[in-house]
């Protein structure tokens, strides 16, 4: 098989890197080692925040201006995949997210407010902030239906003559004097480019490329069943002294999801959540959300971190023709939209990916063996 454009992955960043290649008329073939949306991919569980004030970096803001107009195209088109509900950031004032959400906002220009305890207890009802917490509000903030959008993209991209085959992974990439050569367990895919969007198999196996070091780590949800002071809403939540904050949503469907950000265990285990793992979130809910229940459900995902927690978006640093789009750091949903868009753009030869300057692949080192 031969194509213009050759994509490992099938998940948010495969998805819609494949969408935006097909419609600029490229040939593009999406190779998937499972099933499309398969219950260990990024997407899986459903719902992912959308976020504008960006703390970290200016440049993270600029991907998400992007992620939102075009998220906001995919759900005109699609329907029911991206609310902008409105984001609730809780905190300590001096809270390094506090602050630099106030930066960022005041830096970009992005309306954040800070809401007042009543405005708060009206917004929120059931969110109990930690004590002299600084409660912020972001408009533009929401929720995307991951799985939904993954789908719309690949529906989209197939519309536009996209092959995507599932069950087929990619198991070496070569580069060869006349183009890229995917090899897979049924025969080879010839490209000219080929995109690594693996998710948390980045590394796992080597595919013949060299990678940055990356870690790999557990990440718990509880679905708790909630009344009705809970509807669709996105919100944060940092106390005092807790290393990782808490975050949670809801799609209004009487229940809410909660989870930590950061600080799981290491690795890909599959086991269920353990008492250690659950007792944390439920030991939050308790102090902080009032009119949820039990929990019907536990998920485990996993999130695969680079060294400073930014993604790697851009060319393999000794394979011009190998664009990566991985290392998420368990935050990187929102910026699908945006990151198959430039990646699309800088394969057409519109876009020089100066805008994502600060995710180069290049400030790391690679070498053969670099996944934890
Ligand atoms: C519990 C949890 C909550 C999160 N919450 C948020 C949030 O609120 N906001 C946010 O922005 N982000 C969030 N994230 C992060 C976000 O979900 C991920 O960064 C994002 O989904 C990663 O997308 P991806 O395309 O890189 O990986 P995936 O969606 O996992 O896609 C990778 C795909 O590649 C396939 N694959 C792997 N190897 C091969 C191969 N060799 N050949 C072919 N196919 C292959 C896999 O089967 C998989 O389907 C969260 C993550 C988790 C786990």
């Amino acid at each position: 098989m031969r194509a213009d454009v050759v994509i490992l992955g099938m998940g948010g960043m495969g998805s819609a890197s494949t969408f935006h290649l097909a419609r600029a008329g490229l040939s593009v073939i999406g190779l998937e080692r499972y099933a499309p949306g398969h219950a260990r991919c990024g997407s899986a569980g459903g719902l992912r925040g959308f976020r504008m004030a960006y703390f970290q970096d200016p440049a993270y803001v600029a991907l998400a201006k992007q992620a939102e107009a075009l998220w906001r195209s995919l759900d005109a088109e699609f329907g029911g995949l991206f609310s902008q509900c409105g984001g609730t950031l809780v905190g300590p004032s001096q809270h390094p997210v506090i602050e630099g959400v106030q930066a960022s906002s005041a830096a970009h220009d992005l309306a954040v407010e800070r809401l007042s305890p009543q405005a708060q207890a009206q917004c929120l009802p059931g969110l109990n902030p930690p004590f002299g917490s600084c409660v912020l509000w972001e408009p533009r903030a929401g929720v995307l239906d991951a799985l939904a959008c993954d789908a719309a993209h690949r529906e989209g991209a197939r519309a536009a003559g996209a092959r995507i085959f599932s069950g087929l992974p990619g198991v070496h990439v070569s580069e060869e004097e006349d183009g890229m050569c995917v090899h897979t367990p049924k025969g080879q895919v010839w490209a000219q480019w080929v995109i690594l969007s693996p998710g948390v198999w980045f590394g796992q196996e080597s595919l013949g490329l060299s990678c940055p070091p990356l870690q790999t780590s557990r990440q718990i949800q509880g679905d708790f069943v909630a009344d009705s002071r809970w509807e669709e809403c996105l919100w944060n939540c940092a106390p005092a002294g807790v290393r990782h904050s808490f975050y949670g949503h809801s799609r209004g469907d009487g229940l809410v999801t909660v989870g930590q950000h950061l600080g799981g265990r290491p690795g890909l285990g599959q086991e269920p959540p353990d008492l250690e793992e659950k007792g944390r979130i439920r030991d939050f809910v308790r102090a902080h959300l009032e009119g949820l229940g039990s929990p019907i459900r536990w998920r485990v995902g996993h999130s695969i971190h680079t060294p400073d927690q930014a993604p790697l978006i851009g060319t393999h640093p000794t394979h011009e023709r190998v664009l990566l789009a991985g290392g998420f750091s368990g935050h990187g949903y929102k910026f699908a939209s945006a990151v198959g868009w430039n990646l699309s753009q800088w394969i057409q030869g519109e876009s020089d990916l100066s805008a994502l300057s600060s995710f180069r692949p290049q400030r790391f080192t690679f070498d053969a063996r670099a996944c934890a």
